[in-house]
């Protein structure tokens, strides 16, 4: 082979190198919980994707109202808490065998509403706004829901946006350019929402979670999974993990969640996993088809049994509503929020 065949193909290996290294664009340093439970002490563990946490420095703005134990756990400082603000910036620097890693994190006291009612795309069957739009989540705001769900889909460039099908308006998500995917406007004028605008929205209040399904690709399991990575991403870039649950209908998107943010709360939808299996494999809860769960009626305490919540989908009818409130369920996932919502406030 001549020299320049052979420095070519070196240059191309070097290049695969490259890409295959790249660094993973999450933080290094996570925390176990990002919420502040006030009458809890401890808000989590300081933990490193790189190894284990040998020493951990923090700073950043808020960093009066918190305090690291020897054995890395993320403390209130009760004598200061109480009169602080909702919200805190803080930075997180851990030291392991293998390096010092930092990352900021914004944690929120936990006034998040905890009622059963998780809207279904948002609140948007009874106030006449597009279902996954920003305006049905404030209106299920507005309304008080413990939760809204939303459905998330990827560009062919990698965008995660916002929509319950795999098109929208006759346009392939997963084969479409973000820019020219962005012209699509929805029933009432707003712009098909990119994730990263469907959080901030999420993030401008603290009483309603953001329930996020990752949908699996048209393009098959290991785009899903590549979309897994860029919404974690973004959660943590944006210090979104607070506010988000994740569920998903791919058993392998849910443990590709639980596997770069082991704090998530990640909820299967797929019916087929038995809460013995779940709880095995660390689920937060199920979130399955009220048909499922009417097959399987001692789901429900079997999973409360393991720890494991149990959330049904989608219920729009009254006597079902009252029915799972009274086996228990810990949230209904309804298109009719409001009928819902004056069900449990009785
Ligand atoms: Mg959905």
């Amino acid at each position: 082979m001549q020299m320049k065949n052979i420095c070519t193909l070196l240059f191309f290996y070097f290049i695969v190198l490259l890409v295959a290294a790249k660094p993973n664009k999450m933080n290094a340093v996570y925390l176990t919980g990002y919420t502040i439970v006030m009458h809890a002490d401890v808000v989590g563990e300081v933990k490193c994707r790189s190894g284990e946490v040998v020493t951990v420095e923090l700073a950043g703005r808020d960093a009066s109202f918190f305090r690291v134990d020897s054995n890395h756990f993320l403390r209130l400082n009760r004598s200061k808490i109480k009169s602080s603000p909702d919200r805190f910036e803080i930075v997180l620097k851990a030291t392991t065998a293998s390096g010092v890693y930092s990352g900021d994190f914004t944690l929120v006291k936990d006034e998040f509403l905890k009622n059963s009612v998780v809207a279904h795309r948002g609140a948007w069957k009874n106030t006449g706004v597009p279902e996954n739009s920003v305006a049905a989540f404030n209106h299920a705001v507005k309304l008080g829901c413990g939760g809204s769900e939303f459905d998330v889909h990827m560009t062919a460039d990698s965008l995660p946006v916002v929509n319950h099908d795999a098109s929208i308006q006759g346009i392939s998500i997963a084969r479409t350019q973000s820019p020219e995917l962005l012209k699509v406007r929805l029933a009432n004028g707003e712009p098909i929402p990119t994730l990263e605008n469907f959080i901030k929205a999420g993030m401008e209040q603290a009483r309603t979670k953001l329930v996020l399904e990752i949908k699996s690709s048209e393009l098959g399991q290991q785009s899903s999974i590549a979309l897994t990575q860029r919404i974690v991403e973004l959660v943590e870039r944006m210090g979104a993990q607070a506010w988000t649950d994740y569920i998903a209908f791919d058993y392998e998107v849910c443990k590709e969640v639980m596997r770069l943010a082991p704090y998530a709360k990640v909820s299967y939808l797929n019916g087929d996993k038995s809460p013995e299996e779940l709880a095995d494999s660390h689920f937060f809860g199920l979130d399955y088809n009220i048909k499922v769960i009417d097959k399987n009626t001692d789901w429900i305490q079997k999973a409360h049994q393991r720890k494991l919540t149990v959330n049904v989908w989608t219920v729009n009818d009254r006597s079902a509503m009252n029915e799972l409130l009274q086996q228990k369920v810990d949230f209904i996932t309804t298109n009719e929020p409001e009928m819902l919502l004056g069900i449990v406030k009785d």
